[in-house]
């Protein structure tokens, strides 16, 4: 069968694999052609914000960890105006301003090239792989955003749903993190394995045992999780498998001082734990489907780089053409529906966890700023971002406010920017998995 029959909003991408897989090799290609150009591979971003919940000093000195800063001759004096702009707004005329009218909205913060502390960072001159950033630094991070999966009545009282900025709710989560991180003294974690043994990691093993890998919280425990939950939990796992994954095929051997695929690295991070590589895959789905829902908005999103009234460039002529087939390709037929957003928060609580999603999602973006490596800062907030945009497709946004006529300032620069350069990320995970495949494979062969 082609794909599959929806048993479930989970369950159904199951059969997904082939699908995903079959369309990532033209998708990757495009994609990967796509962030070169000059609007897609410049972010503007706040890199040196304080780490809100600990004092963070594991600042990783490797050269590795460094950030290239863009050229600024690059940077189109429309970007540049929008900073200027924005100084000239009060603060109470704030509400009005369009670019704030969806801020409620938001699932994670969204800097922007209105932000006046930001630096614009061109995104081809720092790859993302293997920095050396590891340890208490990197575990203190990913279990502050595992720990963020708490969901249920008891934890969000009434008072804090509607608050829209998530204040009341963020108070007492910075002090529980605060106390889980500080207090524990190192990662304490408690993760079957999934259960497959190494040889034979293709994509058939990926059905089996996921969703079984989860991470003891002291707040949330391992029970029973809604559907809301093991979204959090998938996307999470899903970001950090595919974070691995970079590592290892980008991976600098200390000795020799080459880059180059590490077969053991993916076999110990991710082909022994087969559900980590299937929340890539769900990462995906989520991702193409927000893109295909937002398509039409992002076929008339303003792309170009030119000079107002000047002549068009020739690279925004090619970038209007690879984002138009990317967009066709996201929406094509193959996909199907993939995932349905239409089967989350339904439920009799369904506003209240959409509240608490959101502020766990936004957290997820402030806990980035403790990351101790600006590299990996630097990808982390922006695929942080690019997800948060994708769930507020998803979840808040209707097809009327998707409607490019309607609501034309609906998505910032910086959020369509993420957006695609984060399934760019997720895109080349999963090419650099089938690259896996053969070099396995040819480790067999020779033995
Ligand atoms: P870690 O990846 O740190 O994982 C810690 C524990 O989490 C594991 O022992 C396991 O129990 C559990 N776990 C691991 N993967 C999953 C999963 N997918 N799902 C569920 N549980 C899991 N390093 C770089 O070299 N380059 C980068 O670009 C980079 N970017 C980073 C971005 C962020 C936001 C963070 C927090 C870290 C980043 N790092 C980066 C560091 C990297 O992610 C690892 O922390 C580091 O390589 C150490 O790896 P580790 O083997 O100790 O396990």
């Amino acid at each position: 069968e082609g794909y599959c029959s929806p048993s479930g909003p989970i369950e159904s991408t199951h059969c997904l694999y082939e699908t995903v897989e079959s369309l990532n090799t033209q998708l990757f290609p495009a994609l990967h052609e796509l962030v070169t150009y000059p609007f897609f591979r410049h972010y503007k971003v706040d890199l040196y914000k304080e780490c809100p919940f600990w004092y963070e000093n594991g600042f990783c000195m490797n050269r590795n960890c460094g950030v290239e800063a863009a050229d600024e001759d690059e940077i189109p004096e429309k970007w540049r105006a929008a900073a200027l702009s924005a100084v000239s707004v009060s603060p109470s005329d704030a509400e009005g301003v369009s670019s704030c009218y969806f801020k409620e909205q938001d699932f994670c913060y969204v800097e922007d090239d209105a932000d006046q502390n930001g630096q614009y960072v061109d995104l081809t001159l720092n790859p993302e792989r293997f920095t050396g950033y590891a340890g208490d630094s990197a575990h203190n991070v990913w279990r502050a955003i595992y720990e963020e999966n708490c969901f249920g009545l008891s934890e969000a009282s009434l008072s804090e749903i509607g608050s829209g900025s998530g204040a009341t709710s963020q108070k007492s989560t910075k002090a529980e993190l605060a106390s889980a991180v500080v207090g524990a003294g190192g990662v304490s974690r408690s993760e079957p394995s999934g259960g497959a043994q190494v040889p034979g990691w293709g994509f058939s093993k990926l059905s089996e045992g996921w969703g079984t890998e989860m991470v003891k919280s002291p707040m949330g425990g391992e029970g029973e999780m809604c559907e809301e939950k093991r979204v959090y939990y998938r996307v999470i796992s899903g970001l950090h498998a595919s974070i691995s994954i970079h590592i290892c095929h980008e991976y600098l051997d200390q000795t020799t001082g080459e880059w180059s695929p590490n077969l053991e690295c993916f076999i110990s991070r991710l082909a022994t734990h087969p559900e980590r590589l299937s929340n890539v895959y769900f990462n995906a789905v989520l991702l193409l489907r927000a893109v295909a829902r937002a398509a039409p908005y992002l076929e008339a999103y303003d792309i170009s780089t030119s000079p107002i009234g000047g002549v068009e460039k020739e690279s925004d002529r090619l970038t209007k053409a690879k984002f138009g087939e990317v967009l066709k390709l996201a929406g094509g037929e193959e996909m199907g529906k993939g995932f349905d957003e239409g089967d989350f928060f339904t439920g009799e609580d369904a506003v209240i966890l959409k509240e608490q999603f959101k502020t766990h999602f936004r957290n997820v973006s402030r806990i980035m700023d403790c990351v101790g490596c600006d590299k990996c800062r630097l990808w982390g907030k922006l695929q942080v971002s690019g997800i948060g945009t994708a769930l507020k497709i998803l979840f808040e946004l209707d097809d009327k406010a998707l409607d490019p006529k309607v609501n034309p300032d609906l998505l910032q620069r910086s959020e369509v920017v993420a957006l695609i350069n984060t399934l760019h990320r997720i895109s080349e995970s999963l090419a650099s998995v089938e690259s896996f495949r053969k070099i396995y494979a040819s480790t067999q062969l020779e033995e």
